[in-house]
């Protein structure tokens, strides 16, 4: 019934020092210096020595139906297994098609996001696909978002890309304004989660739309902007001027810019960290030098963080903003998510300090990851414990 972390370094993501969390069935009740447990009947009190508490990661970008297919049907990824989000300290996914919107279907990813919500995670999704007119459950996107209690947004749509359908910026604005009124009508994020590619244009198509139109910045999210040099630099602009920049992880430097590098740039270049966040592009198809195409690693993500902190030395409370806070106030889910505050989701990491790895995983107060052991799987995965 009641959780008590003892003493753990607490980032909220801000830093609180260290501390005592309660959490009580599924929310943080209290955080205090030092919280009596004389009054509380069922109570497990968690040592959280030498750890770092820290809200559960939330990824925005993560193809939970599988992506890829751009090498035949033989290229077509699995669906994602529940404990493969897990063990990446991931506790709330937004699921998203991609490419493929022939063989795969916004129904088919609400039924998988379904499937991972009664497993225990926190999910959502985007309707839509890579082209304009793009795939819908309603046959509108606007319905899609205003009656659809997991869409809260659409993408992610292409654009500079040769698998794009090269939307001009009237068809963007389109699909601007269903996510919007969507949005507005159902209380939700009704933002545009944009794939820019290694395009010609980079992020030239949204910066066009932004300025010939009325829609607020905030409500668009183009991502993988660190793929390239090029469109890396455009996107540290565009993030000066008000704009949301999503980095992906699992990127080269030979390319473009690692995570790691991406987020010392960005510190170092001043841009205002609320406005960057990371997202793993996980279980879709990335580049490989050796075979063309291979399947990204939803655990990069973490890796990239514990990088950024542990070897870079990077800031940790704005490392860990690009994947809490900053996340969770892009898709409207803060202050219930992507913090550590009283009344917010017991949605909780603890990670040892030493190696910054994780020690334990907390999903609406319940352990999933117990001192590195998963104790909860996925449906068809417990035969494997
Ligand atoms: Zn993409």
């Amino acid at each position: 019934m009641f959780k008590l972390l003892k003493r753990g370094e607490c980032y909220a993501p801000k830093f609180l020092g260290k501390k005592d969390i309660l959490v009580a069935f599924n929310k943080i009740y209290k955080i205090d210096e030092n919280i009596a447990t004389d009054n509380l009947i069922d109570v497990e009190i968690i040592d959280c020595t030498d750890k770092i508490i820290c809200p559960g990661f939330i990824d925005q970008h993560l193809h939970i139906t599988g992506g890829g297919g751009e090498e035949g049907f033989v290229s077509r990824i699995p669906e994602i297994k529940f404990s493969d989000i897990l063990t990446a300290g991931i506790t709330t996914v937004v699921g998203l098609l991609g490419f493929d919107s022939i063989t795969r279907n916004v129904e088919g990813l609400l039924a998988k996001a379904r499937a991972l919500e009664t497993e225990g995670l926190n999910t959502y999704i985007y309707t839509g696909s890579y082209g304009i007119p793009t795939a819908t459950i309603t046959g509108k996107v606007i319905k899609d978002i205003t009656l659809i209690d997991k869409v809260i947004g659409v993408g992610e749509i292409a654009i500079s890309d040769h698998r794009s359908s090269h939307p001009t910026i009237d068809m963007l604005k389109e699909i601007a304004c269903e996510a919007r009124t969507g949005g507005l009508l159902s209380n939700k994020a009704g933002i545009v989660h944009i794939h820019v590619g290694d395009g010609k244009k980079g992020l030239k198509p949204l910066i066009e739309l932004v300025e010939d139109s009325d829609y607020p910045m905030e409500m668009f999210v183009p991502t993988h902007l660190n793929r390239n040099k090029n469109l890396f630099y455009q996107s540290l602009q565009f993030a000066k001027s008000g704009g949301n920049i999503d980095f992906t992880s699992g990127e080269s430097s030979e390319t473009g810019y690692s995570v790691p590098d991406a987020l010392e740039l960005v510190l170092k270049e001043k841009v205002p960290i609320e406005r960057v966040t990371v997202s793993s592009d996980g279980n879709g198809s990335i580049p490989s030098k050796g075979t063309g195409i291979e399947v990204g690693k939803v655990y990069q993500l973490f890796e990239d963080i514990r990088v950024s902190i542990l070897e870079r030395k990077l800031d940790l409370e704005k490392v860990l903003k690009t994947v809490t806070e900053n996340v969770a106030k892009r898709i409207k889910l803060y202050p219930q998510k992507g913090v550590l505050a009283e009344g917010s989701d017991g949605d909780i990491l603890i990670i040892n300090k030493e190696d910054f790895s994780i020690n334990s995983v907390l999903i609406g107060g319940k352990k999933f990851i117990d001192n590195g052991k998963v104790v909860k799987r996925g449906f068809y995965e417990n035969c494997q414990l």
